[in-house]
């Protein structure tokens, strides 16, 4: 069924299958932070990555989000839609962190008056900056009808993902999201999980992500797990 690989990324390999409107995504152990400075390997991050997108996918297309999720194959693969990726890292914030905490001055942990969403120009050459709408328009990333389209899926996303973390004892802070064109419509791709999301333990404010490795925090993968365990 899987024929050659189409795309390589840090976390994430790509392949074809025997059906043009399908991919296979492969999940990988590999973990790289600060645009690829930092390299290391969270063993069984893959398995928890994959599991982790395919039920947080399967509960957003219930609620009426457009994804790029088929179906879970095995451990650490998935069948999706076929997309072209919109160049563009979007990122909606509950919680002032990691960059947005730096760039303004704020403490982690603030909170803000309403949630922000932020746009990225996803270019590793250039670090993905921050861009806004009028960039987006200007360098022809997107339309006017898909960034209003984004803007709508993703604060509905927050919405529903934050409800549904809240109730296994997680914070929501922060998330990245892709999104990219399936038979020209707008719909989320790449991933959803402990390397893409800020998760902090409702109690104790204890990081619960990605962060743990960014910042040499220790117990990254028991954190994988324990985030997993609760959620299902
Ligand atoms: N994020 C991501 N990929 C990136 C950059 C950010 O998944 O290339 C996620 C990150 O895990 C966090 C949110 O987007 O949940 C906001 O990240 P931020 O801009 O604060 O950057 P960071 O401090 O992670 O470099």
């Amino acid at each position: 069924m899987k024929k050659e690989m189409v795309y390589e990324g840090k976390a994430k390999k790509v392949f074809k299958t025997e059906d043009d409107s399908k991919y296979i995504i492969q999940y990988k152990d590999d973990a790289t932070a600060f645009n690829g400075v930092k390299k290391g390997t969270i063993e069984g991050k893959g398995i928890i990555n994959n599991k982790m997108s395919a039920l947080l996918f399967k509960i957003l297309e219930e609620k009426g989000i457009p994804t790029h999720f088929i179906e879970l194959l095995n451990d650490r693969e998935m069948l999706v839609k076929e997309v072209t990726i919109l160049p563009l890292e979007v990122i909606v914030r509950n919680i002032a962190a990691g960059s947005l905490a730096k760039r303004l001055g704020l403490e982690e942990g603030a909170v803000m008056k309403k949630s922000v969403l932020e746009f990225c120009y996803k270019n590793d050459e250039l670090g993905d900056p921050m861009i806004n709408e009028y960039h987006i328009e200007a360098l022809d990333l997107a339309t006017k009808e898909q960034i209003e389209k984004i803007k709508r899926y993703s604060f509905k996303i927050n919405d529903i993902l934050g409800k549904y973390f809240k109730t296994r004892g997680i914070k929501l802070i922060d998330f990245k999201l892709e999104f990219g064109l399936h038979k020209g419509k707008v719909i989320l791709a790449d991933e959803i999980s402990p390397d893409t999301c800020r998760l902090w333990d409702i109690e104790t404010d204890k990081k619960l992500d990605k962060d743990r490795f960014r910042r040499d925090l220790g117990e990254v993968e028991e954190t994988y797990k324990e985030v997993f365990k609760r959620i299902q």
